[in-house]
C-alpha cells in the first residue's frame, strides 16, 4: 500500500474552525486527522503540503517511521505548526492502518485497559445561571465539573466583556460561584477551574489560598507554561492538585513537568502533541511518575474519536474532556446516545461517556444500556467521518457546506482563504 494524497481542510462547524486532513491510498483505503492549533489553521495546512513529499509513495503503515521523518528532516527540528500538522498526520496513519487490518485503532495500541472512558463535563462560566446548570449535569451524573472564570457582570456596563480582563475581579467571581456550587452540589462533586494562562504566579498563588475550603480537584492552567520554574515556584506556595500541558507541541515538552513532578495531571493534546504515536510516548513517561493522563478535547469529532481510542488503551487515564456545547455541533449519527438521560449511570465511578471495546465498523443498533452518555462507535468516526467533494463535506449523513467565504472563524481575511477541495 502507498499513500496517493494528503490533503488538508480548514473548516468551520458550528462555531469555531476545525482542521482536518485526509490520506489517500494507492488501494482505496483514506484516513483522517485532525491539526488542533486553532486559529492557525493556514499554518498547519502549509505544514501538511510541506510534509506531503515525505509521505507520498511511501507505506501508510510504517508509523513510527513516518512520524520520525516528518519530525526529524529538517535541522531545525519542533515547533507548534509542525507537531500540529504532524498531529493529523499520524491520526490519520493510525486511521488506515486500523481499516488495514481490519481491527479498531485502540487494538492497535495493546487492546483495551477499560470498557468505559471517564470524562469530566464543562457547564460553563461562572456567572448566573452557572449552579443551576452545573446542578442539571451533576444530576445526569457527571460527578467531575471544570468550570471557566470571566470577570463578573456589571449591569451599568453592557460591554463590559469588551474590556480588559481584571485577574482580581475574576479571581472574586471564580471564588464567589465556586462556592456556591459547592454549597448545592455538597461534597459529591469534583471542582476544578481552568484559568486560561491568564493569572501570574501571584494571583495564582492568591487564588488557591482564597479557595482552600472548596477542596478542588484540579487547578488547570492557571499560568503560561513557557516556564516550568514559575510553576515550581507555584508549587511551593499551594498544594491545590495541577494540571498542565494541553497546548504542549511534542513528547519532550512534558519531560520537566513530569520528571520533576511539576503538574499533577498531563493535559496531553493528540491533536497538538503529535499524534497519538506521541501521546503514548508522554502517557508511558507520565506512568513511572504515577500520574494520570487527563486529555485536551476541545476541537472535533476525529480528535474525540482518536482521544477515545488513546484512553481505552491507556492505563494510566483520568478523565477525557468532554465539552457539551461543542459537542452539539457533532452529527446525531456520528453520537447517536449523546442526549442526557435521567438514568442512573451504571458504573458511577467511570462515566459518563463510554466507547465499547467490541465495535469494529458498525453503528450500535440500540441506545447505550449504560443509561448515560454513548459515543458512536470510535472506529465508525475515524473510518467514515470525511466524504469530500466539490466543497461539500458528507459528515455521517449530514451535509455540511464548506462556506466559501467565511470557512476560518478567526477573522483571517478572505484573500487568505485556501482554495476549497
Ligand atoms: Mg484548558
Amino acid at each position: 500500500m502507498k499513500i496517493t494524497a494528503v490533503t488538508s481542510y480548514p473548516v468551520k462547524v458550528g462555531f469555531r474552525n476545525q482542521f482536518i486532513v485526509k490520506i489517500d491510498t494507492d488501494e482505496g483505503i483514506s484516513g483522517v486527522g485532525e491539526g488542533g492549533m486553532s486559529g492557525r489553521e493556514l499554518g498547519m495546512a502549509g505544514m501538511v503540503d510541506h510534509l506531503s513529499r515525505w509521505l507520498i509513495g511511501e507505506d501508510p503503515g510504517q508509523i513510527e517511521h513516518l512520524w520520525q521523518t516528518c519530525y526529524r528532516t529538517s535541522y531545525f527540528e519542533g515547533g507548534n505548526i509542525l507537531t500540529a500538522a504532524l498531529s493529523a498526520i499520524d491520526i490519520a496513519l493510525w486511521d488506515i492502518q486500523g481499516k488495514r487490518l481490519g481491527v479498531p485503532v485502540y487494538e492497535l495500541l495493546g487492546g483495551a485497559c477499560r470498557d468505559v472512558l471517564p470524562c469530566f463535563a464543562t457547564p460553563g462560566a461562572l456567572e448566573e445561571g452557572i449552579v443551576a446548570q452545573a446542578q442539571s449535569m451533576y444530576d445526569d451524573g457527571w460527578k467531575v465539573q471544570r468550570f471557566l472564570p470571566v470577570m463578573p457582570a456589571d449591569p451599568n456596563e453592557p460591554d463590559r466583556p469588551e474590556e480588559v480582563y481584571e485577574p482580581l475581579e475574576a479571581i472574586d467571581n471564580a471564588i464567589h460561584w465556586l462556592g456556591e456550587i459547592r454549597s448545592a452540589l455538597g461534597d459529591g462533586v469534583k471542582l476544578a477551574v481552568d484559568f486560561h494562562h491568564r493569572l501570574s504566579t501571584v494571583e495564582t498563588a492568591h487564588f488557591c489560598q482564597r479557595a482552600a475550603d472548596l477542596h478542588l480537584y484540579f487547578l488547570e492552567e492557571p499560568m503560561r507554561s513557557e516556564n516550568p520554574r514559575a510553576y515550581q515556584q507555584l508549587r511551593e506556595m499551594t498544594g491545590v492538585p495541577l494540571a498542565i500541558g494541553e497546548e504542549f507541541a511534542s513528547p519532550f515538552a512534558f519531560v520537566p513537568w513530569i520528571e520533576d513532578g511539576i503538574t499533577n495531571f498531563a493535559r496531553v493534546d493528540v491533536s497538538n502533541v503529535g499524534g497519538i504515536s506521541a501521546a503514548r510516548k508522554v502517557a508511558a513517561m507520565a506512568e513511572m511518575h504515577y500520574i494520570d493522563m487527563m486529555p485536551h478535547n476541545p476541537l472535533g469529532p476525529i480528535t474525540t474519536a482518536a482521544s477515545i481510542h488513546y484512553g481505552l488503551a491507556t492505563s494510566n487515564f483520568a478523565y477525557l474532556e468532554y465539552q457539551h456545547l461543542i459537542a452539539r455541533h457533532n452529527d446525531d449519527a456520528l453520537f447517536p446516545n449523546r442526549s442526557r438521560s435521567k438514568e442512573p449511570p451504571s458504573r458511577n465511578r467511570l462515566h459518563p461517556v463510554w466507547a465499547s471495546p467490541s465495535i469494529t465498523s458498525s453503528p450500535p443498533s440500540a441506545p447505550s444500556s449504560s443509561g448515560t452518555l454513548a459515543l458512536a462507535p470510535p472506529r465508525r468516526l475515524l473510518s467514515e467521518l470525511v466524504t469530500d467533494g466539490a466543497g461539500i463535506w458528507e459528515l455521517g449523513g449530514r451535509i455540511w457546506e464548506l462556506e466559501r467565504s467565511r470557512s476560518l472563524a478567526f477573522q483571517i481575511p478572505k484573500s487568505q482563504l485556501l482554495t476549497p477541495p
